[in-house]
């Protein structure tokens, strides 16, 4: 078995993350992860890199993905934990995916240019290191940058979630769809962060049917966006739900918010973890 610094949820700059996948690793090898997921959002294209300085470094990297999906009004996360990147039904997903994001971009823009607040297209692709990847994060960044907003999570609060000027609802991919090509790759579905879905229980127990149904395996207990409160709560509804329990800080970049990667508690003990049958090398 493994000695227990699992960290199986980041972020690059491949996404929406500061560091490249190397400095990622190594940063993660530092607070002595010993089993990493490189998780980006929609995109795979980090994992060589990281692949590489693991190797170097002596750390087991878990090929990841975070998938954005649409379930009726809620966005949901969707976590791939060993998929093969270059599963043809997996790349043509989160290439379609990756279109989506270039098109939102422009109509948030558009929306901030109303609000006031001209050029932001440009800036935000200004602070996106992968074009392809534009995301509200850049554009939040590009706005503490101008000096117009204090931090990141007050841009998100003023202007970038729902109901705020710079918010544009978008569909992304169908949680079916999304499960299914992260099983067809070989990889393992888990729900990131359930906590921070505005939902209700009963609404939260149909996701979970629903994300069962489709084959789903997996759920969030311990991560950077829980409460330690929240975290029996999740591991409650894993036991409930015949889920398997995973544990990600969702780092993004070096003192911006959530948790720092590898510095998370360990699941509670009715956890059955999501890597109870890896066999990582
Ligand atoms: P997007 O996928 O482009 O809609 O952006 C979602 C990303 O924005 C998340 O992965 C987080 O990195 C970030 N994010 C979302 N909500 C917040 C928030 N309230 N404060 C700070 N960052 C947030
Ligand atoms: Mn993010
Ligand atoms: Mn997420
Ligand atoms: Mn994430």
């Amino acid at each position: 078995m493994f000695p227990q610094n699992i960290d199986l949820h980041c972020h690059s700059n491949v996404s929406d993350g500061m560091l490249p996948p190397a400095d990622l690793v190594a940063r993660a090898a530092g607070q002595g992860v010993t089993v990493l997921a490189l998780t980006d959002h929609d995109d795979v294209a980090g994992l060589a890199q990281a692949r590489d300085a693991a190797k170097e470094l002596g750390l087991c990297l878990i090929n990841g993905v975070e998938v954005s999906v649409s379930w009726g009004t809620h966005t949901l996360h969707i976590v791939g934990l060993n998929i093969d990147p270059e599963h043809p039904a997996l790349v043509a997903g989160l290439e379609a995916i990756r279109a989506g994001r270039s098109e939102r971009a422009i109509r948030m823009a558009e929306q901030l240019t109303k609000a006031g607040i001209p050029n932001s297209l440009a800036g935000a692709y200004q602070h996106a290191d992968n074009p392809n990847l534009i995301g509200r994060m850049h554009f939040a960044r590009y706005l503490v940058a101008q000096g117009l907003v204090k931090d990141v999570r007050t841009v998100f609060k003023k202007y970038l979630v729902k109901g705020k000027p710079g918010y544009v609802s978008h569909q992304w991919a169908d949680l079916a769809d999304a499960v299914g090509w992260i099983r067809a790759s070989g990889g393992q579905a888990v729900i990131a962060h359930p906590g921070r879905y505005q939902m209700g229980s009963s609404k939260m127990h149909e996701l979970l049917e629903a994300f069962k149904a489709a084959g789903g395996e997996g759920i969030e207990v311990v991560t950077g966006s829980h409460t330690p409160e929240q975290y029996p709560h999740f591991a409650n509804l894993a036991q409930k739900f015949g889920l398997l329990s995973s544990r990600g800080s969702d780092f993004h970049a070096p003192g911006e918010g959530y948790r720092d990667i590898g510095r998370l508690p360990p699941l509670p003990d009715m956890c059955t973890p999501i890597w109870q049958d890896w066999d990582c090398k």
